[in-house]
């Protein structure tokens, strides 16, 4: 049995962690920001790849979580992770998505909300993040696992006392702990709003004003958003919530007249590239960019399998 540190309490952090202990290895993890003050904790979240390439290993790593959530869905009701059918709404219509594969009923729709030409329904695991990130994070102690707050200024030294193994799941902070220029952020803000009685998600994931979607939750309904690249500011910024709800209104007009809840900004990300591979005693684990949940249990595998 190894002892692996596992930087990052994030989604990807989380999970990586669940893994390396079912595998045997005993596991801290180490975070500067505890689970729900992280970017994992505003997403909206549905499984759905989302600016996160290469296209092959994310299709396989997307493909697996799926199946993952399923169980998880099916056996563990306080997860927060449930499977339900919803529609990704287009403004032409066209061959099958790149990502169709990983869906077992997704199917054309072509009656949709005015404006658009089309559809596809499929059912997706829908993950009400806070919630599911508490689970992940009592699956890690349950294992004997610990998570600790720690800001750390480098990936920690292994051997000679130190762990035997580090992974890094820093997110965007892998830009500076990993000194990779190539991860920056992209800005997403979202409006929480109560529910409504809504029981499918609706999206457009290339509109021309940006992506929008609306995820219904156990208690509240997750309205976005936006994808500004560059943007470091996690302030929320109150004209861009009005945009938000008008344009989600277009779509979902039962919106109309729900309270405002709050408000969330995070920062994904984001790389050309998910890096996910081993450097020696280190494996590195970043730049999901707008899909870490959706790819989270097909890369915490590889990652396990890495320091197997
Ligand atoms: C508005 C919005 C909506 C989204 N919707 C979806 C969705 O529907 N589906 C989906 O799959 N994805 C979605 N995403 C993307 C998803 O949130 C990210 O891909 C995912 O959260 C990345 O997870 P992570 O664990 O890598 O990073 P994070 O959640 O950011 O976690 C990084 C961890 O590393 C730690 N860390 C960083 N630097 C240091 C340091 N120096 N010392 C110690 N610890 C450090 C942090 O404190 C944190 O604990 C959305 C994102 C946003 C912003």
């Amino acid at each position: 049995m190894g002892r692996v540190v596992v930087v990052g309490a994030g989604v990807i952090g989380l999970t990586c962690a669940v893994r390396l202990l079912e595998a045997g290895q005993r596991v801290d993890v180490l975070a500067r920001d505890l689970p729900r003050e992280t970017t994992s904790a505003v997403a909206a979240a549905i499984w759905y790849p989302y600016r996160a390439w290469p296209a092959d290993r994310v299709l396989a790593w997307a493909r697996d979580s799926y199946d993952v959530f399923g169980s998880i869905a099916a056996e563990q009701s306080d997860s927060g992770v449930r499977m339900q059918e919803g529609t990704e709404v287009v403004s032409r219509r066209d061959e099958l998505p790149w990502w169709s594969a990983a869906v077992p009923d997704l199917r054309e729709t072509v009656e949709v909300p005015s404006g658009y030409d089309g559809g596809w329904t499929f059912t997706a695991p829908v993950v009400e993040m806070p919630l599911y990130l508490d689970w992940l994070a009592a699956r890690v102690v349950a294992l004997g696992g610990s998570i600790t707050r720690l800001n750390l200024h480098g990936l920690p030294a292994t051997g000679a006392g130190g762990p035997d193994a580090v992974v890094d799941c820093s997110g965007i902070g892998a830009k500076f702990l990993a000194a990779d220029p190539s991860v920056h952020p992209v800005q997403g803000q979202v409006v929480l709003v109560e529910q409504v009685g809504l029981e499918r998600w609706w999206l457009d994931s290339v509109g021309t004003e940006g992506p929008m979607y609306v995820v219904p939750r156990s208690r509240d309904v997750v309205v976005g958003g936006t994808a500004t690249e560059g943007e470091w500011s996690r302030t929320p910024s109150p004209e861009v919530a009005s945009a938000i709800l008008r344009r989600a209104l277009r779509l979902v007009p039962e919106l109309a007249g729900a309270e405002v809840l709050g408000h969330r900004v995070g920062l994904r990300p984001s790389r050309p590239e998910v890096r996910l591979e081993r450097v020696g005693d280190v494996v590195h684990c970043y730049g999901h960019g707008g899909a870490g949940v959706t790819l989270s249990w097909g890369c915490a595998r590889e990652v396990a399998e890495l320091l197997g």
